[in-house]
């Protein structure tokens, strides 16, 4: 089953028997299913070993593990599709590659050669194909972590990593636009911290706030820059688009926001969608203005999960501005109907984003 162009040696060790068939094809959810295998393997004496497959299964950790009391631990998140001809496509794995090791040079843990990031998924994916769902925006989500595992009470740099890949189902992911609330108090990042990286303090750090707003009615937060909460950064943990005066607007990257893929992706098609966009910086009150003014047509969310999330109300100090029904003509639409024939297959790959298992 291990492909012998795999540079890596990988032990293969298989369930005896598979759980696809309790698999509900017709109800998928996000993540309620996890695959048959994971892929694992141990940083240690400084060099990534003991490359293997094995069954999706609980993990052995000493409680004094130095992740679980201190956090050194990142994530990534992508995914595969099944085209018409069953070929498994991948979408820009390259990319999460970079973006992790931007991650755990933050968070002062090894880099991992991007070879090893990438063909350990192509190389689970090949044990996995049949878990791959056909359908139209139905994936496979794909999950890279890393963390430290030395049992260790004391705040230091850990010598010992476990890199693994576990993956599950990810169905269609119409969800209704949502209600988010532009968050003044609360930060998620400030310059000079971890906003940038994909790790587990900034996920933790967002929840309290997250859970108020959600006692309010909203869905979700804009966060706001940390400094002076006057210019908007990501949106749980997407990144943001505002459509003003037929202008795509997102903010810029920087320490503080999350260098998505989708958000990189969107950028570059629409050159090809002739969709004039303006990364930059937008504050709260340009934002309310052009609500006011009727001016702003369109915000959403952009990440793996949902590729777009339209947005259905803003609220800022306690007032709520509303923003037109999603219509077919939309931006996000456009968008979202552009990248889903590029992972698809479905029209030419002009930015060499998909790789074909
Ligand atoms: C993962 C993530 C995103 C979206 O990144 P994608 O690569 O597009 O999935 C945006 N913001 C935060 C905070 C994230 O964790």
């Amino acid at each position: 089953q291990i492909r012998k162009n795999s540079f890596m040696n990988i032990k293969l060790s298989k369930v005896k028997k598979s759980k696809i068939s309790d698999v509900d094809f017709s109800n998928l959810g996000f993540c309620k299913y996890y695959t048959d295998h994971m892929f694992i393997c141990d940083y240690e004496d400084k060099s990534w070993k003991n490359f293997r497959i094995v069954p999706f299964e609980d993990l052995k950790l000493s409680p004094a593990c130095t992740t679980l009391h201190y956090g050194q631990t990142i994530f990534e998140g992508l995914k595969a599709y099944k085209n018409d001809n069953d070929d498994i496509l991948i979408f820009r794995s390259d990319k999460n590659a970079k973006r992790f090791n931007i991650s755990a040079h933050r968070m002062c843990m090894p880099s991992i050669p991007e070879e090893i990031f990438t063909d350990s998924i192509n190389q689970l994916l090949n044990v996995e194909k049949d878990w791959v769902p056909s359908g139209k925006d139905n994936s496979l989500y794909i999950r890279p972590l890393m963390f430290a595992v030395d049992p260790y009470i004391g705040i230091k740099p850990a010598d010992k990593y476990i890199f693994m890949i576990i993956c599950g189902l990810a169905g269609g992911y119409y969800s209704e636009p949502v209600n988010v609330k532009i968050e003044k108090k609360y930060t998620r990042a400030i310059s000079g911290g971890v906003g940038y990286a994909k790790t587990a303090a900034n996920y933790a750090a967002a929840l309290y706030p997250a859970v108020e707003a959600q006692k309010e009615g909203y869905h979700q937060l804009i966060w706001t820059d940390g400094k002076e909460h006057n210019y908007v950064e990501e949106s749980g943990t997407m990144n943001l688009f505002f459509v003003i005066n037929n202008t795509l607007i997102t903010p810029p990257l920087g320490d503080t926001v999350l260098d998505g893929v989708t958000r990189d992706s969107i950028i570059s098609v629409c050159s090809e969608l002739d969709i004039k966009v303006e990364v930059r910086k937008i504050s709260i009150n340009e934002i309310i203005d052009s609500l006011d003014k009727g001016l702003m047509t369109e915000a959403f969310g952009a990440g793996t999960a949902a590729t777009v999330a339209p947005i259905k109300t803003i609220g800022y100090n306690s007032k709520n501005y509303n923003l037109p029904k999603i219509d077919k003509s939309d931006y996000s639409q456009k968008i979202l109907d552009y990248l889903n024939k590029i992972k698809f297959g479905k029209i030419e790959d002009k930015f060499g984003w998909v790789t074909k298992l």
